[in-house]
């Protein structure tokens, strides 16, 4: 993985910094200590590490503003991070830069049930919005399987998604306000409480920016109120393919459940041997899919989706009773990523879009490069999104095992990118995706996309290396040539 080459002036500043940053926050909020440095050398993406120079945890708005400004006068190079769990490399820290930690701003700041929303300092955990409101009957919708831990800020970072965002949106479509303090230290307020304000979307252009235009110190969001009822059924396949026809039917039905997730026959084991779910084990594909509602539409809608299932050839059928039950059958899809983690050393987890109707193809394809690259792959997917999280097993110990894992996922992204989906569906580009980009998007959206960076950041100190590719790789793409001498991507810095 090459990032930017280290600027060793700054490297070697690292006391005057360190000092010069006393001077604005308390002596414990700054981190230098090696040992103390390393608690914050990766993200969720393990497979890649870096000793950051210092780690700073402001408190304040103020804070944040005034260390910016400093970054911004010394040419210091700057990564935010909420809680780390980033699965594309977005919080990777680089050696010559400081890692912004928000874990400080913790608070719930506004619960406004007239207006239905939240105001939430950006380190509030996603669920710790959903834990604020729902004693009067209120929750936020999007709801990442890291929810106990992510961040709001990162969620708003990485347009994160979840099961219920087929429904209910995604981050963006819940977000109604920012605070953001851009790297000269100015503090900028995007939206509010009210509906869409006039001007160019900004609060669009913020959600899914993955640290590189500014810093979120406030955050606002949308409540909904709790549907009056939820059932989940769950639909077992003797095919991938069979399951994927159904969710395709089920929504060109109309009909939008609350989550629709599908999980194949290595996932449904590794998930109900870790949980106890409740998952059958003699099928090759399972549909969890979710309704909500009152409650006479919920049942029909159910008796919909059953009956689509059957022309399908669904061949298990069972209906929650309770709610307890409802939350064991998706107990065991928001364990699958740890219980994966039982059954291989390491796994990489990809993160394609893809239309609803290619799905089959594009299982069957997975199938084809997993005996080639000679690697397991399991699927766990929200699947009325084609949101794919294909999990690829391999050992980073077994020399070359990282590199086939990698080479593989890339596969698989560019699968996703040929049938007509995109490189990601809420896990953000990062570095992971980084060097994939010149296979979606032309020269002239890369330079466009580059130039709305340069407007908030022009030295580019905001998490530099990640999201923009590098050079090298789109050519391997076939999307660089030289023509006359003529430098394509001009705008790109050359690292
Ligand atoms: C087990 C597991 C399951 C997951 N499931 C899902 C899922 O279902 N759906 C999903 O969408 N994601 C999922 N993720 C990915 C991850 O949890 C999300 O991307 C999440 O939004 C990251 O939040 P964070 O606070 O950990 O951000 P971090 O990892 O700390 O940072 C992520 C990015 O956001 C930037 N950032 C963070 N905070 C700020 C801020 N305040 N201002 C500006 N930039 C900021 C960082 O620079 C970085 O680029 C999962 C991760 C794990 C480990």
């Amino acid at each position: 993985m090459q990032m930017p080459e280290p600027d060793r002036g700054v490297i070697g500043r690292k006391r005057e910094i360190i000092a010069d940053l006393q001077e604005i926050l308390p002596q414990e909020s700054v981190i230098y200590d090696e040992d103390e440095l390393r608690a914050y050398e990766n993200d969720g993406l393990t497979a890649y590490r870096q000793i950051p120079l210092i780690v700073v945890l402001p408190e304040t708005t103020d804070q944040v503003s005034q260390v910016l400004q400093y970054c911004h006068e010394n040419s210091i190079k700057v990564v935010p991070r909420g809680a780390g769990t980033s699965l594309s490399g977005g919080a990777l820290p680089l050696e010559d830069g400081i890692v912004l930690g928000l874990g400080k701003f913790n608070q719930i700041l506004e619960t406004d049930f007239e207006n239905r929303c939240v105001v939430a300092q950006p380190g509030v955990t996603n669920l710790g919005i959903t834990n604020a409101v729902e004693h009067a009957g209120f929750y936020y919708a999007p709801d990442p399987s890291s929810q106990i831990a992510c961040s709001i800020g990162g969620n708003v970072a990485e347009n994160s998604g979840g099961v219920h965002c087929l429904k209910y949106g995604l981050t963006t479509n819940n977000l109604l306000g920012l605070k953001v303090v851009l790297i000269d230290g100015s503090i900028l307020e995007i939206g509010g409480k009210h509906l869409d304000s006039e001007g160019y979307d900004l609060l669009g252009l913020m959600t899914g920016s993955e640290g590189l235009l500014g810093v979120v110190t406030e955050v606002t969001v949308r409540i909904l109120q709790k549907p009056a009822s939820a059932r989940a059924v769950l639909l077992g396949f003797e095919t991938s393919e069979a399951a994927g026809d159904c969710v395709a039917s089920v929504i060109a039905e109309g009909i939008i459940p609350g989550g629709m997730e599908m999980m194949d026959r290595p996932a449904i084991h590794a998930a109900e041997d870790f949980v106890k779910a409740g998952y059958p084990l003699d099928v090759d594909a399972l549909l969890i899919v979710e309704l909500d509602g009152p409650p006479v539409e919920v049942d029909h809608l159910l008796e919909r989706v059953s009956e689509i299932a059957k022309t399908h050839g669904a061949v298990y059928n069972r209906i929650s009773e309770s709610d307890e039950e409802r939350a064991r059958f998706w107990a065991g899809r928001k364990a699958a990523f740890p219980a994966v983690g039982r059954l291989s050393p390491d796994y990489y987890c990809m993160d394609g879009t893809i239309p609803r109707n290619k799905l089959p193809h594009v299982l069957t394809r997975m199938r084809e490069m997993s005996e080639h690259y000679g690697l397991g792959v399991v699927n766990v997917f929200h699947a009325g999104d084609g949101n794919l999280h294909p999990l690829i097993m391999y050992d980073a110990n077994k020399p070359g095992d990282l590199e086939k894992a990698e080479e593989f996922g890339g596969d698989i992204l560019t699968l996703c990118v040929e049938v007509g989906g995109v490189l990601t569906g809420e896990h953000g580009v990062g570095v992971e995706k980084r060097d994939l980009m010149g296979s979606m998007f032309s020269e002239i959206d890369l330079n466009q996309q580059q130039r709305v960076k340069c407007a908030f950041d022009p030295d580019s100190l905001l998490n530099p290396g990640k999201v923009f590719p590098q050079l090298h790789r789109c050519a391997e793409l076939g999307r660089m040539h030289i023509h006359r001498g003529q430098l394509p991507f001009p705008d790109i810095p050359r690292f």
